[in-house]
């Protein structure tokens, strides 16, 4: 085993947890809102400054710092072989409009803690290491959101991205000269040695399960669909009830519906109506249009499609019932991802080996690395939120979660780093 292994394995106590909660906090300051969340969209002044403090640290940890033409930053460590692909982490530091402290940034600045660790223990690892701030994970300000991991896997073109405009008009390439990162390094065509996302949960299964470490083994399939149902508007008092075509008691039907399909597809299924509107929206009228969304997620791609076709068959048959017609439009649809298991079993051998208590567990919200796995092999590290709440100016973690994600993180990355030095990648 490799020096720097056998001096991390016994416990955890090289992560300095107060040194990385300081600098979560420091970054916080930055977007701060009285009810003491983050508001910095991505590509604002306040999330130059963030990414200016970023850099910051990272130089005075010794780090050669590169921006590509996304303006995603790059802070690498060298290793003993640079020829060797380097062993990626990060995440982002946009926060939604009420977003919190800890969703991305805590990804970001474990990988920071992670490199002033080898730093303070004077340790090199045989590949190099690299601290990344993807641009743009959001995506509430510019819409789609994983907008810079995307354009440096390949999932959507540098020119197209430069092009999109947030709601004043301003385009991403115009922003990300405003605020000077615009960067030079070439967006795509990097090895990818491995990757590995620590991140606050942002659901309360850890906590509910009283687990310090989730084992991330994928994220779930997503597909999406627009329904709207046609009936009749017609007087709410006049129109006897076996002669109305009601298209919200049809919508009813389709609610409870997905919510049924969902409970019976268990584990890793859900269902939702996130958004529905009846018109014309008048207490006296009966509604004669509804328009819904419906989003359908499983980790299994047949399971998924049997919970469609399940819903599916209710609005045929309450349409057919309550005399409606209906238009379903498919508008997104995520296949399941499952991570490199090289890259799991390094994230559930280092919490074994740190002593944490630690489940599997598997994304239903989208990450960075979901799309970075098209480039290499990369796994995930989930540490609770209180309540298992987020997308929140409440988002609370523990110093103590955090700094064992952390160190997590540090066993991952150097294992992955000596698998790599050994050709096993
Ligand atoms: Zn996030």
């Amino acid at each position: 085993m490799n020096a720097a292994v056998e001096v991390l394995q016994s416990s955890h106590q090289y992560i300095n947890r107060d040194r990385l909660w300081q600098s979560l906090m420091e970054l916080a300051k930055l977007g701060a809102t009285v009810k003491g969340g983050v508001c910095r969209l991505a590509l604002t002044d306040l999330d130059r400054q963030a990414r200016d403090l970023f850099v910051q640290w990272c130089e005075a940890a010794g780090c050669t710092v590169t921006v590509d033409g996304i303006g995603n930053i790059f802070a690498r460590r060298p290793g003993r072989n640079p020829a060797l692909p380097p062993v990626m982490t990060g995440s982002h530091i946009d926060t939604q409009p009420t977003g919190g402290k800890f969703d991305g940034c805590f990804g970001v600045l474990a990988g920071l803690e992670v490199l002033r660790t080898l730093n303070d223990l004077k340790l090199d690892t045989e590949a190099p290491l690299e601290v990344v701030v993807w641009t743009n994970e959001e995506g509430s300000r510019f819409p789609p959101c994983m907008m810079g991991s995307g354009v440096f896997a390949e999932k959507f073109t540098l020119e197209a991205t430069l092009a999109k405009t947030d709601a004043e008009g301003l385009s991403v390439g115009e922003a990300l000269n405003a605020i000077g990162y615009a960067g030079s390094r070439p967006v795509s065509g990097h090895r990818v040695g491995a990757y590995f996302e620590a991140h606050i949960e942002q659901g309360p299964i850890l906590e509910d399960e009283r687990k310090t470490i989730g084992v991330v083994l994928g994220a779930l399939g997503q597909k999406w669909f627009d329904l709207t149902l046609r009936g009749v508007e017609a007087h709410a008092g006049p129109t006897p009830m076996h002669l109305r075509k009601d298209a919200l008691v049809g919508a009813a039907a389709v609610v409870a519906a997905i919510n049924r399909a969902a409970l019976s597809h268990q584990p890793h299924a859900c269902g939702t109506v996130g958004c529905l509107q009846a018109y014309p929206g008048s207490r006296n009228v009966i509604p004669g249009e509804v328009r819904m969304t419906l989003d359908f997620r499983h980790l299994e791609p047949a399971r998924l499609d049997s919970m469609i076709a399940e819903v599916r068959q209710v609005i045929d048959n309450t349409c057919e019932e309550h005399g409606l017609s209906f238009e379903l439009t498919p508008t997104a649809d995520f296949p399941p991802l499952y991570f490199d298991p090289a890259c799991v079993d390094a994230v559930r051998g280092a919490a074994q080996g740190l002593g944490l208590s630690h489940m599997d567990i598997v994304s239903g919200a989208g990450h960075d690395a979901i799309f970075v796995a098209e480039l290499g092999p990369a796994g995930m590290i989930f540490v609770p939120c209180e309540g298992g709440i987020s997308h929140n100016e409440i988002e609370n973690a523990d110093p103590d979660d955090l700094a064992a994600g952390c160190a997590v993180l540090l066993r991952a990355m150097l294992a992955a780093s000596q698998a790599i030095a050994h050709g096993k990648t």
